[in-house]
């Protein structure tokens, strides 16, 4: 039975107050819906976004990264602390929810729980709201004492937030102690009234305050009953209230942020949701420029942050000084919805979001462009909050207003007008597979109509002009032949994949590339394509339609171990110490993490150790394609970052499977000041270089003499 109705004193106190509680419910509510109604105006009038598909996926979802917390013990202490919070809050909200009937309907109990169901239950509950509270002590404590670094504020995004962390920690421990207090006051006056008094949990909060309270006079167990009871009300409808003001609306918004999260993460968001490519050009803009630019699932993005600081301190950006930071992206756009959508009043909308101060602006151009779209800070998120598609958008947004840094104007150009940054040739896309020699120890023939083959080897701009990736180039070639494949590439009707270009908001233009490239291999009648590229291998599967399936070489090479095709000579020196990098569109953006690993773990004598930050938390070594040409402020590089990571972990060759990944560690084993000490090469060099041929084999003999550049002078690093 809930309540203390035997205990008379108690129940008048409860009779009485009923008008207030009852005047308190509604008030509360009405304010509640109020607020939630007024959150939701900037959503109304957002952009489109087709989240309604696969309900049953989507609760799947809901049930791992929701009810199942899935990412919180990444980061353990917070994760475990985070865990029991909201384990305890889902246990007491059905507590809650009949002790806030009670106080209108004195006997209420809650369907279910009205048998033997009920004692069980609140014992549960005791625990519950135990458990929750110390967690409050425990977190308040660790934001004041141990601060950890991912929590502070630096100076540029404004206040720190402690204050508001402890005020909400503060109150949340008080509804727990109300809580508690109500039920340790009634079991306290039913054994004063010689009734057998409500079982409490053992050493739960409720039963240390009912022992506290033991020879408490029946009246003041009353007031202390009523008194909880009240705190109980208010602390409830103010937190209910006050959260949509801050962080804590990711209590109401994160299970709708989650069953909406992006399913194919990724594919990158179209620039219109639902609005195909040829109709693009009755948009009368493209990207986000202002607030209401941004989708309304995007919005609620901006609300369900936790402000856990998760995200950035997994972005590479942030970690090398880059003007951005994906927590403070999400903040600002928060405190901008809050600020112009306010609770009365009209809003104030269409200001834009990328520029100075003055234009109301909160977002620099710097800050936008320093992002590699490596997507560390969306593996990180606990609540599944997008960054590359917002990114993306605002790159977009910039790009349609002509605001272009100027370094990407020149290779945006080249691109335009020969299909690669460089401005090279087009005649001398297949310049790699034609030096001296190669043809003979591996023929790389140029598909066509008239040319056929099962395989298109999909180049790419930088393998194809830059003459130290010329090498990764040749070396695939090298294992396709090896494995006895029919390939061959599509050469001068070859344009740049355009995944860059994509990613830098120039839609128009990767549209451009797109086509291209769709009608060439269609034109080459390939049944697969392969690619050395992560960059090209996620544009071609993802970003493609109608193209054959592709496979990155690390696949083909892995299947091909396993099947027994591609056996290693031992490596030569053994003092060597491999560590293997993870590309982002490799790894992050299409999962593939142990084909690399199990290759370099089948080649006899092979050391590999792992960095600490590997897999998906792999940390970008600076980013590929456009961004090689774009020189960001910040104080140290990425690819420097990296290398000494590598170092720290013990390694001295770094074993990468991209070539834009393998020109940013190179230069920075240089700018490390560690030549001579560590190395870097693709996994298709070393392959090539360790695999087991017949004595006699046309390659083999070749390679004995070939001149394949692999310490070339060439940097991919653009002038
Ligand atoms: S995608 Fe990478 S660089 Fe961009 S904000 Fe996220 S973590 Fe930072
Ligand atoms: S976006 Fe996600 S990871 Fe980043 S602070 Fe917010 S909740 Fe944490």
């Amino acid at each position: 039975m809930v309540g203390i109705n035997s205990a008379t004193q108690m129940t008048s106190w409860l009779a009485g107050g009923r008008d207030l509680f009852v005047v308190l419910h509604v008030l509360g509510l009405l304010c509640f819906t109020y607020i939630v109604t007024k959150r939701l105006v900037p959503l109304a009038r957002g952009e489109r976004d087709l989240r309604f598909d696969h309900p049953w996926l989507r609760l799947g979802r809901v049930g791992k990264y929701w009810l199942g917390q899935w990412k919180h013990p990444r980061y353990r202490t917070a994760g475990i602390l985070h865990i029991f919070i909201f384990a305890g809050f889902l246990v007491l909200a059905i507590r809650a929810f009949s002790v806030l009937i009670v106080g209108v309907s004195q006997d209420f109990v809650m369907p279910g729980l009205a048998g033997r169901a009920g004692p069980i239950y609140d014992i549960v509950t005791d625990y519950a709201a135990t458990i929750v509270f110390f967690c409050m002590v425990i977190a308040v404590v660790r934001r004041l004492i141990f601060k950890p670094a991912r929590y502070a504020v630096p100076a540029r995004y404004g206040k720190a937030h402690t204050a508001d962390a402890i005020f909400l920690l503060s109150l949340i421990a008080i509804l727990m102690v109300a809580d508690s207090l109500f039920a340790a006051a009634k079991a306290a006056g039913q054994l004063q009234a010689g009734l057998s008094g409500e079982a409490l949990a053992v050493f739960s909060l409720p039963w240390m305050l009912q022992k506290a309270l033991v020879s408490t006079s029946l009246v003041t167990l009353g007031r202390l009953y009523f008194g909880a009871y009240l705190l109980h009300e208010l602390a409830f409808y103010f937190l209910l209230c006050y959260r949509p003001f801050g962080i804590q609306f990711h209590v109401e918004t994160s299970f709708f942020n989650i069953y909406f999260a992006k399913l194919d993460r990724e594919i990158l968001k179209p620039v219109r949701c639902g609005v195909p490519d040829e109709h693009l050009d009755q948009a009368k803009s493209f990207g986000v420029k202002t607030f209401e630019d941004f989708t309304w699932k995007h919005m609620l993005d901006f609300y369900s942050c936790a402000d856990c600081g998760r995200c950035s301190d997994n972005c590479p950006a942030d970690a090398v000084g880059r003007p951005l930071s994906p927590r403070f992206l999400t903040i600002k756009a928060r405190d901008y919805a809050f600020q112009h959508y306010p609770m009365v009043g009209k809003p104030k909308n269409g200001t834009p979001l990328v520029g100075g101060e003055d234009s109301g602006g909160i977002y620099s151009e710097d800050e936008i462009w320093s992002c590699t779209t490596c997507g560390a800070c969306e593996a990180e998120c606990p609540l599944l909050v997008e960054y590359v598609d917002k990114i993306v958008d605002l790159r977009r947004g910039l790009v349609d207003d002509g605001n272009v840094p100027q370094s990407l104007q020149k290779p945006l150009k080249a691109l335009k007008s020969r299909g690669n940054p460089y401005g090279k040739m087009e005649k001398k896309k297949a310049d790699w597979a034609n030096a001296e020699g190669f043809q003979q120890i591996c023929p790389v023939k140029t598909v066509g109509k008239s040319n056929g083959a099962d395989i298109l080897y999909f180049v790419d701009s930088i393998t194809s002009y830059d003459d130290r990736m010329q090498s990764i180039g040749r070396a695939t070639a090298k294992i396709l032949n090896h494995v006895g494949e029919n390939f061959g590439i599509l050469g001068a009707a070859e344009r740049d994949s355009g995944h860059e270009v994509r990613r830098f908001g120039e839609e128009t233009l990767f549209m451009a590339l797109r086509d291209h490239n769709v009608e060439a291999i269609k034109t080459s009648g390939v049944a697969r394509i392969v690619t050395a590229d992560p960059h090209a291998y996620n544009a071609l599967k993802h970003d493609y339609k109608d193209v054959p399936p592709v496979e990155h070489i690390s696949q083909v090479i892995a299947r091909e171990v396993k099947a027994g095709k591609i056996t290693f000579n031992p490596v030569e020196n053994i003092n060597n110490v491999y560590t293997y990098h993870d590309p982002c569109y490799l790894g992050r953006h299409n999962g593939i993490y142990d084909d690399p690993r199990n290759v370099l773990d089948a080649i006899p004598g092979l050391e590999r150790v792992e960095m600490t930050r590997s897999g998906d938390r792999s940390f970008c070594c600076g980013g590929g394609g456009l961004m090689l040409f774009y020189e960001p402020k910040e104080e140290q590089r990425m690819g420097v970052r990296r290398v000494q990571m590598a170092a720290d972990a013990g390694a001295n060759v770094i074993v990468t499977a991209c070539p834009f990944c393998m020109v940013n560690i190179e230069d920075a084993i240089k700018g490390a000041g560690l030549e001579g000490k560590m190395t870097a090469i693709d996994l298709a060099e070393l392959v090539d270089q360790q695999i087991a041929r017949g004595p006699q084999s046309r390659v083999d003999r070749a390679t004995e003499t070939e001149e394949v550049v692999i310490a070339s002078s060439s940097s991919g690093r653009p002038d």
